[in-house]
């Protein structure tokens, strides 16, 4: 067991990822610096629905390492003082193939000890009377899911970090990483003993080749956000279209048939890559999307044509008030092109590039971070060496 007491390490994004490993690293033992380019976290961490999702990930490691993140986020919840439902998910099922796809789901081994409940339609409307009856063929509901404010959470707990020791450099951009210190645009020059660069979807500017053999691209959603309601959802609801999308229900035998239905006969859908989430937060607003466009680059266009997609297949299996639209905005990830959720890189010795791939940062970040500061401790996880380039790859 190598020890990291005392080491300097400096982080590079104050996104979630960047947090993360800045509270792992620090409870090591470590002195901790984080670089963030804005005067604080304006990325996808501060752009997402606040829903921490195990239901998205596949049994095996990935998920293990989503329901840590429900632990962790529920503790520092607590000590940073911010709010963490613990309103778990509700997974609406209106064709049949999508009630075969949850039923299948809840009979697989690993999930005998989940707490899952398969809903008839009269449980799940007595129990979310928002859900909409019409049509509906049942529901799953999980327990595990919380829903939190990101951009509060984070604002929270990048003062917890301060208060127990962790140093912040905001406005402070790092242009190049060397082998032993990280340089700002200002010139400042910051030595460290480990390098974490956590800098999201901008990963690429700083060590391109790398990023390049990890085989992703940058992807943008579009979401938005109402102004609040006075009645509670009861839980982060979903429908057909989000079952075909997160690798846990890739599993179930009749998966196939719903993306096939799906893809025939919602083809508007498929083009924009739509597929609904309603996350409600404390306040009563709704968090509500998305879309997922890939490229390079994007335009600056808010779509009225994607809105409207979210709003109507909301209707389909919500019943709420019309809702008023009080803010739009658009979030980017890399997402692979292979399948991964999580890239980890090492573009030289004691520098790990990390990212979570995807929808599912907010959940995986904790479990990441505990994967990078026990590589450094563990000899058996340690890096490998200069040049090579390593792409931990998640389970199948
Ligand atoms: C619309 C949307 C919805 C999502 N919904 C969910 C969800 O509900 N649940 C879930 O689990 N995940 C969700 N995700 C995924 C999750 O938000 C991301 O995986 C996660 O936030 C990535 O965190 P990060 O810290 O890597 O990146 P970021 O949050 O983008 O942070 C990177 C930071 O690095 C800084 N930076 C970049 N370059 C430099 C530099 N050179 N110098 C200094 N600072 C730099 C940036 O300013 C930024 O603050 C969603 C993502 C999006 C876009």
């Amino acid at each position: 067991m190598q020890n990291i007491r005392s080491e300097r390490v400096v982080i590079i994004g104050g996104g979630i990822i960047g947090l993360a490993h800045a509270l792992t690293a620090i409870e090591a033992g470590c002195k901790v610096t984080i670089v963030e380019r804005n005067s604080r976290p304006l990325g996808a961490s501060v752009r997402n629905f606040g829903t921490i999702w195990p239901i998205g990930l596949a049994f095996g490691s990935e998920r293990n390492q989503g329901l840590r993140g429900v632990q962790r986020w529920q503790e520092i919840s607590q000590a940073a003082g911010f709010h963490a439902e613990s309103c778990g998910s509700l997974s609406l099922a209106y064709r049949d193939e999508a009630w075969n796809v949850l039923q299948e789901f809840a009979a697989l081994p690993e999930a005998a000890l989940e707490g899952f409940e398969l809903l008839s339609p009269g449980e799940t409307l007595k129990r979310h009377p928002l859900s909409n009856p019409n049509g509906l063929k049942g529901a799953l509901f999980s327990p595990h899911e919380l829903c939190i404010q990101p951009a509060s959470a984070l604002t929270a707990l990048s003062a917890h970090l301060a208060s127990i020791g962790v140093s912040f450099l905001n406005r402070a951009c790092a242009i190049k990483v060397h082998d032993d210190a990280v340089e700002l645009s200002d010139g400042r020059i910051l030595p460290f003993d480990r390098c974490v660069i956590a800098a999201g979807d901008e990963m690429q500017i700083l060590f391109p080749a790398e990023l390049a053999t990890a085989q992703v691209r940058r992807c943008q959603l579009q979401m938005m956000r109402t102004s609040p309601l006075e009645q509670r959802l009861g839980a982060i609801m979903v429908s057909d279209l989000t079952l075909a999308h997160y690798p846990a229900f890739q599993r179930c035998p009749s998966i196939t048939a719903l993306q096939s239905v799906l893809h025939d006969t919602m083809a508007d859908y498929h083009q924009w890559g739509v597929h609904v989430i309603a996350a409600q937060h404390s306040d009563g607003t709704l968090t509500l999307g998305d879309s997922h466009e890939y490229g390079q680059d994007f335009t600056p266009d808010i779509w009225s044509h994607v809105e409207e997609l979210v709003l109507q297949n909301l209707s389909t299996f919500t019943r709420l008030p019309v809702c008023h639209i009080e803010s739009r905005w658009h979030g980017v990830y890399l997402k692979s092109t292979i399948g991964e959720t999580q890239v980890v890189l090492h573009p030289r010795d004691r520098v790990t590039m990390v990212t979570a791939m995807g929808g599912l940062g907010m959940t995986l970040s904790w479990g990441l971070a505990e994967q990078t500061i026990s590589s450094w401790t563990s000899p058996s996880l340690s890096p490998p060496p200069p040049d090579a380039h390593n792409l931990l790859l998640a389970e199948p």
